[in-house]
């Protein structure tokens, strides 16, 4: 590859470099592509666009750029690929591995002006979206229609940029990850050339599957423009249910119970007793102090979720419960749940000027009560909190400190290594959703082997230059 990138040394050093991707005459060209105000180099921009949600350090774009369309999502790279600039496609910036942090400098393309829903084909549960679309939006629009695209990542991200890290969420546990939604796609390849793959059929073997190719690629293969997605009806009926447990052994143990007993849960999320401690402060609420799951059941009558509830009762009771709250409804659900969409910012703010370093791996379910209690021993001494989409053995620790005090971080780090080391040990992943962006790059070999090579060759056929988001995914 014969990129100009300088991302071997990014994290070793965290000055925002000056760029030189970038002349006058190409911003003029840019301009008379999308008009005059939709191409910024002003400080303000260029910052916000120089940092997701992560402590990954920050790096300046030359220039950020705003398209409208396809087509001139396609000028734009034909440009920039012949003077070979980095460009980073940006969603919404919600990543939390440095994914859209433009780590060679050059340009953001940020799509969020791509907004439209194209159009809902209720009779087929489908729809076609621009990239930027933002899925609270867009599942508050298919509520009219009795639909939704399950995937929620709980920040306000944007479909494309969902697509391009395969986010999921809460609800992955029954519906899936996005991968699970995608049927087709519209894609800018790193040289501008259009592509459309996948179909409008629910199901299809015809050839490779491209859409899950790039489903994941954190726009290191081109850029995502318009999605065709898969819905899902809006459940009837809600069941939710608190309970919490005097060990964290015996709430995991539960997840895998109620995984295991034929239950299908909507979600199935663990929280240990830091995390309700933080919530309470944040939210000034008065939740029992100890490890927590929240579970969500989705059905068509209240005689068959009261049903399931009675098992889900029993198999907690089983494990020693100490409490047990459960209501039906969506009300009901919704003030049993309050408390865990506002985890992470409750945690943050145990420790305000201080970064949270966010752990992401994800373990087979059998293995999910180990990786917990690892993560644990593993964090005693600092100031760690672990919650997660337990029924899909997906782990988050995060960790407070200060990256600017290199003791203390270096120990967070060691604890990121140990706990991710042991999740690949228990033939897990490194990242269960939130991608690998700069921060997974080094497990990358452990976790893939001789295949990370295939995966290479992909990346270099489909860009040769290396332009598509430099310093990302590969180590
Ligand atoms: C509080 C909080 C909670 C979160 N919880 C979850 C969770 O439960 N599950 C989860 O999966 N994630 C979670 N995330 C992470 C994040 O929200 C998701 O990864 C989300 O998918 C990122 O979307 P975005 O639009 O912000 O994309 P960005 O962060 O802007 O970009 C993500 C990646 O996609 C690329 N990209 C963006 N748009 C395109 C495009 N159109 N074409 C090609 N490439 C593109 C970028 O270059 C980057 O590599 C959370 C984040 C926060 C802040």
């Amino acid at each position: 590859m014969r990129s100009k990138c300088y991302f071997d040394t990014f994290e070793d050093k965290g000055e925002i470099m000056k760029g030189d991707f970038i002349s006058q005459a190409d911003i003029e060209h840019l301009q008379e592509i999308v008009g005059e105000e939709r191409v910024s180099q002003g400080t303000s921009q260029r910052e916000l666009h120089s940092h997701d949600e992560s402590f990954h350090l920050p790096r300046l774009p030359e220039v950020v750029i705003w398209p409208h369309s396809t087509e001139e999502v396609s000028k734009i790279i034909k440009w920039v690929h012949k003077k070979e600039v980095p460009i980073t496609p940006w969603g919404a910036g919600t990543s939390l591995e440095g994914n859209p942090i433009p780590a060679s400098g050059g340009m953001v393309m940020d799509l969020q002006e791509m907004n439209r829903i194209l159009e809902i084909r209720e009779e087929d549960l489908q729809v076609d979206v621009q990239a930027g679309v933002v899925y609270k939006e867009l599942n508050k629009t298919l509520g009219n229609y009795g639909l939704f695209f399950p995937p929620d990542p709980g920040a306000a991200a944007t479909i494309g940029g969902m697509v391009a890290n395969n986010a999921s969420g809460v609800r992955t546990v029954k519906y899936g990850a996005t991968k699970d939604f995608v049927l087709k796609l519209v894609v800018v390849l790193p040289a501008g050339e259009v592509i459309t793959i996948g179909s409008h059929s629910a199901k299809s073997s015809s050839g490779y599957d491209l859409c899950r190719l790039f489903t994941g690629s954190e726009g290191t293969l081109g850029v995502i423009t318009e999605v065709t997605l898969r819905l899902v009806g809006l459940p009837e009926r809600f069941m939710a249910v608190r309970t919490t447990f005097n060990t964290t052994h015996d709430a995991t143990a539960t997840v895998f119970q109620v995984m295991s007993s034929g239950l299908s849960p909507a979600a199935m999320e663990f929280l240990d007793e830091k995390v309700i401690e933080a919530i309470n402060h944040y939210k000034s609420m008065e939740l029992e102090e100890k490890p927590t799951l929240f579970m969500e059941f989705h059905g068509f009558s209240e005689a068959g979720l009261q049903e399931e509830m009675g098992f889900v009762e029993d198999i907690c009771q089983g494990n020693r419960c100490s409490s047990f709250a459960s209501g039906i409804g969506l009300d009901e659900r919704n003030t049993l749940w309050e408390a865990r969409y506002d985890a992470f910012e409750a945690v943050k703010r145990t420790a305000t000027g201080l970064s949270p370093l966010i752990i992401d791996a994800s373990v087979p379910i059998s293995r999910y009560t180990a990786l917990v209690e690892f993560a644990k021993e593993a964090t005693e001494k600092l100031r760690a909190y672990i919650f997660g989409h337990a029924g899909n053995g997906n782990i988050h620790v995060v960790i407070m400190g200060d990256p600017q005090d290199q003791k203390e971080w270096s120990q967070i780090e060691e604890a990121n290594e140990v706990i991710v080391l042991k999740a690949l040990e228990f033939e897990g992943t490194c990242t269960g959703e939130h991608g690998v962006g700069i921060g997974k790059r080094r497990f990358m070999p452990l976790e893939h082997g001789n295949s990370l090579a295939v995966m290479l060759k992909i990346k270099e056929a489909l860009d040769p230059k290396g332009t598509m988001n430099p310093g990302k995914v590969f180590p």
